[in-house]
């Protein structure tokens, strides 16, 4: 095919022990699914899940045993950290139930959705689509991904974030409002999955602000950790 320019590559993320890597066609992102993030976030009680999404190219790729390089992005005075596990989808489909989820997926991998919180508040308040607070350039660091027959049951697995040494967030994906499986049917009724689509899960409490100079730590129990530098 000839093409006016040539495109941009495809994102893709590497995979523990293969040498083939794992391309991301949609990064969807799972709101407010841990209480205790929904309090401190203003909110009670469980609500519907709802989904965001990033595009593909904002996803800052982590290898393993590396530290990803994150630029502060513009505009903000208050860049979030919200560390997530991320699941990645093998197998599409529709109307996946719950119980059926695990056919679908791929792996897990850790990843950081990271906000510009106060420009997502403004848009909040005002009833605006949150991108500009969400879907920025570099806006998702994610580490390699794991199988999931490598990875076995992630369902309890503690979850947490340190900045400089000090932690920040500190849960357990047990403590999931929708667990894996019923994000996946929730999401799966809004939009056909396909190989290649990242799930953000939600981020426990804890979050707060980063700035230039630090460095983040998290890490999913059985996935390795991510180290991200914001500069
Ligand atoms: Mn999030």
């Amino acid at each position: 095919m000839n093409t006016v320019f040539t495109p941009a590559p495809a994102t893709s993320l590497p995979v523990h022990g293969l040498r083939e890597r794992f391309p991301v066609r949609r990064v969807y992102c799972v709101g407010r699914n841990y209480a205790e993030h929904a309090k401190e976030m203003g909110f009670t009680g469980r609500e519907p899940p709802f989904f965001f999404l990033k595009p593909a190219d904002a996803v800052l790729v982590v290898n393993a045993g590396e530290t990803g390089t994150m630029p502060y992005p513009s505009l903000t005075k208050s860049l979030h950290h919200e560390i997530e596990l991320v699941v990645a989808i093998g197998t599409g489909g529709s109307n996946i139930p719950a119980a059926a989820a695990h056919k679908h997926i791929y792996g897990y991998a850790v990843g950081l959705d990271m906000t510009r919180r106060d420009l997502q508040s403004d848009m909040k308040k005002q009833g605006r689509p949150w991108e500009i607070g969400k879907a920025f350039d570099h806006s998702a660091p994610i580490g390699p991904i794991t199988p999931a027959a490598q990875a076995g049951d992630v369902s309890q697995a503690e979850i947490y974030l340190q900045v400089n040494g000090t932690d920040r967030q500190r849960s357990k994906l047990s403590k999931l409002i929708w667990n894996i499986g019923e994000t996946i049917e929730h999401l799966s009724a809004a939009w056909e999955l396909q190989p290649g689509d990242l799930i953000f899960t939600g981020t426990p409490e804890g979050v707060a602000a980063v700035m230039a100079g630090d460095v983040l730590v998290g890490e999913v129990a059985g996935l390795g950790k991510l180290s991200v530098k914001v500069v």
